[in-house]
């Protein structure tokens, strides 16, 4: 199967799971992570209609965006940043991406707050929650995450639209995928970004406003 038949398939099975979980179709939103992959890959996807992409680098976004905008007549491309942020690229971050998923820590909101201002460019931010408090992975832990979303809107200025998790990899998802979205609705933010190729399915049934599924569109990726 090439790029285009996965990416039907993949939104064939969204649509499947929003009707099973009782949700009106479109609710839940197609992020199509192109990490890894190449222009010759992402370009059929782009043109069999998907327009909202996410990437975990902001090198590699900065390297070949850009030009698959350019091939665009008017830039509709969505681009979010799903990977932990430097400091030192917050510049280009803000510069390259639309949405930033992964803000989860004080020093890089602040940054953010103060880069978004010099480029003059607000851009809707999700907060990367640790739900399973595993050490070598980015997020807030769940006790401080209301806090800190307080605290990125009040004290930072940033217009926070969201939580996204990453489960523990051997886990049961779903608990993860309850916990993050019983948090949104604390924090009155509307969107959840959870779910990728092995798990979007439970994730559209807990409340996902967003998945994020990369291999199962663009085939599996070859080990960095
Ligand atoms: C790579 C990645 C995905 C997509 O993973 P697949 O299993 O390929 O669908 C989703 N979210 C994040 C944060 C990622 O880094």
């Amino acid at each position: 199967m090439n790029v285009e038949a996965r990416l039907a398939e993949v939104k064939g099975r969204i649509g499947a799971a929003e009707k099973a979980s009782g949700r009106s179709a479109g609710d839940a939103n197609l992020v199509a992570v192109s990490k890894t992959y190449g222009e010759d890959m992402i370009w059929p996807a782009i043109a069999a209609g998907q327009r909202l992409f996410g990437e975990n680098r902001v090198q590699e976004a900065m390297g070949k965006w850009p030009a698959l905008r350019d091939r665009l007549e008017h830039d509709s491309i969505e681009l979010h940043l799903i990977g932990p942020l430097q400091s030192n690229k917050v510049k280009e971050a803000v510069a390259t991406f639309d949405v930033i998923e992964s803000v989860d820590r004080e020093k890089i909101a602040s940054a953010l707050a103060a880069e978004m201002k010099k480029q003059g460019r607000a851009l809707p931010c999700y907060i990367q929650v640790n739900t399973g408090d595993e050490p070598q992975k980015a997020g807030i832990s769940v006790e401080q995450c209301l806090e800190f979303v307080m605290r990125c809107r009040n004290v930072h200025g940033l217009t926070v639209v969201g939580l996204m998790c990453i489960p523990p990899f051997d886990d049961d998802p779903k608990p993860h995928f309850e916990v993050l979205k019983s948090l949104a609705h604390e924090a009155g933010v509307p969107n959840i970004s959870m779910g990728m190729s092995g798990d979007f399915e439970v994730a559209i049934a807990v409340g996902a406003t967003h998945v994020r599924v990369g291999s199962a569109i663009f085939g599996a990726r070859t080990p960095a």
